[in-house]
This record gives structure tokens, C-alpha cells and sequence, in this order.
């Protein structure tokens, strides 16, 4: 890899605190940060270098999965780090920028490369973006690149117009969307998995997929994120982003030997190709929920509309579920089931693939069908990483009635790389096979717009949904002759 400064807007926020600090220094205890390294941490606060290098060591002490201790390394690690005040409305804060990073470059004899990461809101990135191009900051003789977090956009438009305003200034090939699902081990797995095991690859479509079901569930509330929640809903917050995002990944059909660019292009064919909903259906395919007061683990919890900072009378979702189609040959007929909320009775993103039934035609010795329960592919992706399979066996004990067993692997090992670690280490490498392309991005705004104009005009009913449960039960009906997998009983 070539070195090169990595250029931090938002650098006293808490996304940098918990998340960028560590993976950094994760990486550069793996050796994976070659060449010297020059992180230059901007805010609009006057800091010095050792008093911001101080709150980068207690963020590692609190955050990162590695131990610290004091050594001549973390020294140097921590010299690495250096402040600039900078309010993103002052285009003179840039120009002093560029000649700090030029500063950095020389002492350290570093290539012209510059990685700009905003972790800022997403109201200032057209800005920020504008700025480092009329500073002069992008003008640089080696790559420059954008990263840049959630939430892109409110809505279609709002999306192509913040799109634009990035466009103004970086090519799309230098704008790394991430997407931190898309950071997760085994979300980066999935490729393999379905093509390094013939048993996978060949099972992977209509013919033997009954249905295919994917839930990000969260225990916790809205936290201390009310004012953001509150407008984005997990409509926003998880499923036209990540829940899409795994849909796609999950989807998609990779030719062998596959390039970022193939990535790119699968992806954008399954979102492309899911089934489009009509205003009118929304209602018959979305199911839209907000956690009322209930019990979790035990304690009562308030509802959404109790939490601190949440309008008594607010109709925002807390949960949302969809059933979707994808009309390509490879996956016609299979329904795809997504839902995502808070407050609910665990913790857990995972994959479900249903397997049909063709050959049910097993008799027991009083020639009465034997009842199969079909074989399921669990992929949990967190916060327990594993894969299972349940089969149908013969329980010799009980005069031979089928039931159904499982193969299980859990990855079981703790210290696996964060998503931040992976996705900060590929945009440093260039490669952009796990970040979200505008394409995509956009189809799924595209997708998700109805269901943004049925909520707005209020036809699209809220399910209340007790704390502590799976969700409201019209996300139960939604799935016809289906169910949920996996769900615990309540
Ligand atoms: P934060 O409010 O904790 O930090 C924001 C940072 O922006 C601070 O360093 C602040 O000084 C800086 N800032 C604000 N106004 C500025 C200005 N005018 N000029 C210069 N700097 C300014 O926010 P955060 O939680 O760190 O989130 C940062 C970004 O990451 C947001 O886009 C957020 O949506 C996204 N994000 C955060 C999380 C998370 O877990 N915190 C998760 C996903 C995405």
C-alpha cells in the first residue's frame, strides 16, 4: 500500500472516538499502515497536538479490542497525530490546511496521497468537498479520496442532490460510501462461502430456495440519538442502506475470478431488478412498527414515545418490514422477508434461507407421511458470527420420526477485525469492492421512495409493538404461508 495523510473532519465526534481511532491503531498493530503515517484531526475547537493526542489514547483505552499499553510504539503511533482548527464554512481554514498536510508530507517524505474522511454531517459535505478542491488540497500528484459516512441523503432527491455536490469536486471512483455492514466479516464472507462450496453454489436459486429472510435486530432503544432517530426512522437508519446492502450481497450472482467492478455490477442488477412497488401496494408489502412499553430481559422498558427527547405523539418507525420480489430467472418466485427495529426481543443480524421441499414423499411404517421440517442455512452475521444447517435425521429412539438436527460452526473467535478496520484498510488500498456505489444507493432510494410518500400522506398504518417481542404481528401476516424463522417463543 502507498502511504498517505489521512485528513479527519468531525475528529473530536464520537464516531472517531469509538470507531476510527481504534481500527487505525488496530491496523497499525497488524502492520497493515506502511510507510510513515500522518493523521491530521480537524474540529472547530483550538486544540494542541498533545491535548488531542491525549484524547486519542483514551479513546483506544476505552475502545479499541486490542490492549494498550505504553510502549515505544504507542509513542510513535501517537506522534503521528496532529490538530488543525478548522470550521467547515471558512474557506481560509482550508488553505491553512493544505499547508499543514504540505508540512506533514515533506517531514515525513510522503507521497501526495490524501484520504479525506468526513465524519461530520452529512449537511457539510457538499461544502467541505467544494472547499478542498478551491484550497487546493485535492490538487495533489498522487490519489485523493473521499470517505464518507451515513446517512446519504432523506430521500430520492435529496440523495441525487447531495451526489452532485460531491460529484462538483471527486470522481465517483474516489468516493468511498461506507456502508458498515459491509465491513462485517461475515458479510464479506458471503462470496465465498456461495462459491468456494459447490454444495452452496449450485443450491443457490429458485429451483431449491423456498424464501430467504434477513433481520437486524437490535435490543436497544433510541439511546442518545433521539433528534436523528426521530426524523430517520428505520426506514433510513438501517433498511434502505444496510438491510438493502445485504439483500444485494446475498443476491447477487458473481462471475468466477470476480473484479471490484463485477462487485459493483452484480450488486446493481439485483437492486435494479428488485420488483418495484406500487404506491398503491404498499400497504399489502410494508409493515411499519414503533416499540410500545414492554419487558426486556426482565426489566420494563419506557415506550419510544416515553424516551427522552421523543415528541409524545411522534409516528416514527422503530421497525419496518417488507417482502420483496427479484425479477431475474435465477431468483423468480422467491420472496425475500427483511425487517429491522429496535427494542426487540434479541440481539442479531442473520440470514435465513428456507430450502423447499420436493421430495416429501416419506412414509413411516404405518404408511403415514412423515413431516419434514425443511432444511434451513442460518448465516449469522452478529454479533455471534456462525453458519448452521438443519437437516432432517432418523431418531432411532422414537420408531424412526424424522427431526431435524443442526450443523453449526461459530466462528467463536472474539478478536476478529472490526468493519471500520476492514473498510478504512480497502479504501486506503483503493478498493472498493465493500463500499456502496452511487447506483445503488440510488435504486434503493428509489425503491424505498413509496414507501417514504405513503408514510408522509399517513396511509401506511404504525403497529404498535411491545418492548421485548419480535415485532408487530402484521409483520407476522405479511408473510402468508410463511414465518419467521428463529423467532423464540414470546
Ligand atoms: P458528532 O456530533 O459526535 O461529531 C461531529 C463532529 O463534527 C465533531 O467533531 C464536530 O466538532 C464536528 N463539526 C460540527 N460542526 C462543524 C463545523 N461547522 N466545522 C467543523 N467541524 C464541525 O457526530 P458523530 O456521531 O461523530 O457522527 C459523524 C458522522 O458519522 C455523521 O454523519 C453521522 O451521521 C455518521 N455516523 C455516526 C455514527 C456513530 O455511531 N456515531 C454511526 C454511523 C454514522
Amino acid at each position: 500500500m502507498e502511504s498517505s495523510s489521512f485528513v479527519l473532519f468531525g475528529a473530536t465526534g464520537d464516531l472517531a472516538k469509538r470507531k476510527i481511532y481504534p481500527a487505525l491503531y488496530n491496523l497499525f498493530k497488524d502492520g497493515k499502515l506502511s510507510g510513515p503515517l500522518s493523521v491530521i484531526g480537524l474540529g472547530r475547537r483550538e486544540l494542541s497536538n498533545e491535548t488531542f493526542q491525549h484524547q486519542v489514547l483514551d479513546s483506544l483505552r476505552t475502545f479499541s479490542r486490542r490492549p494498550v499499553e505504553d510502549s515505544a510504539e504507542l509513542q510513535n503511533f501517537l506522534l503521528a497525530f496532529e490538530y488543525s482548527v478548522l470550521d467547515v464554512g471558512r474557506p481560509e481554514d482550508y488553505v491553512k490546511l493544505l499547508g499543514h498536510v504540505q508540512r506533514r508530507e515533506e517531514e515525513l517524505g510522503l507521497p501526495q496521497n490524501r484520504m479525506f474522511y468526513l465524519s461530520v454531517g452529512p449537511e457539510f459535505f457538499g461544502e467541505i468537498a467544494r472547499n478542498i478542491n478551491a484550497s487546493g488540497l485535492g490538487d495533489t500528484k498522487g490519489w485523493k479520496r473521499l470517505i464518507i459516512e451515513k446517512p446519504f441523503g432523506r430521500d430520492l432527491q435529496s440523495a441525487r442532490v447531495l451526489n452532485d455536490s460531491l460529484n462538483a469536486a471527486f470522481k465517483e471512483e474516489e468516493i468511498f460510501r461506507i456502508d458498515h455492514f459491509l465491513g462485517k466479516p461475515m458479510v464479506q464472507n458471503l462470496e465465498v462461502l456461495k462459491y468456494s462450496n459447490p454444495v452452496l453454489r449450485a443450491l443457490w436459486q429458485n429451483r431449491y430456495i423456498e424464501s430467504v429472510q434477513i433481520t437486524a435486530s437490535e435490543t436497544v432503544g433510541v439511546e442518545e440519538r433521539a433528534g436523528y432517530y426521530d426524523k430517520a426512522g428505520a426506514l433510513r437508519d438501517m433498511f434502505q442502506n444496510h438491510m438493502l446492502q445485504l439483500l444485494m450481497m446475498m443476491a447477487m450472482q458473481l462471475p468466477k475470478g470476480s473484479t471490484p467492478e463485477d462487485v459493483r455490477s452484480k450488486k446493481r442488477h439485483v437492486i435494479r431488478s428488485v420488483r418495484p412497488l406500487l404506491r398503491e401496494e404498499v400497504t399489502q408489502h410494508v409493515v411499519r412498527g414503533q416499540y410500545a412499553a414492554g419487558e426486556l430481559r426482565g426489566q420494563q422498558v419506557p415506550a419510544y414515545t416515553a424516551e427522552p427527547g421523543i415528541e409524545a405523539s411522534s409516528q416514527n418507525e422503530t421497525y419496518i418490514a417488507a417482502k420483496l420480489w427479484i425479477d431475474d430467472p435465477l431468483w423468480k418466485d422467491v420472496p425475500f422477508y427483511i425487517r429491522t427495529g429496535k427494542r426487540m426481543k434479541e440481539k442479531s443480524t442473520r440470514i435465513v434461507i428456507e430450502f423447499k421441499e420436493p421430495f416429501n414423499d416419506l412414509h413411516n411404517k404405518n404408511r403415514s407421511k412423515l413431516a419434514l421440517d425443511p432444511n434451513l442455512l442460518v448465516i449469522d452475521i452478529g454479533p455471534n458470527e456462525g453458519i448452521s444447517l438443519t437437516l432432517n435425521t432418523k431418531n432411532p429412539r422414537q420408531h424412526g420420526q424424522l427431526e431435524p438436527v443442526s450443523i453449526k460452526h461459530e466462528s467463536g473467535n472474539p478478536d476478529l477485525p472490526e468493519a471500520y478496520e476492514n473498510l478504512i484498510y480497502d479504501a486506503l488500498l483503493g478498493d472498493a469492492t465493500f463500499f456502496a456505489h452511487w447506483d445503488e444507493v440510488e435504486l434503493s432510494w428509489q425503491w424505498v421512495q413509496p414507501i417514504i410518500e405513503a408514510t408522509a400522506e399517513g396511509t401506511l398504518p404504525l403497529h404498535l409493538y411491545p418492548a421485548g417481542t419480535f415485532g408487530p404481528r402484521a409483520a407476522d401476516e405479511l408473510l402468508g404461508e410463511h414465518h419467521w424463522w428463529l423467532d423464540e417463543p414470546e
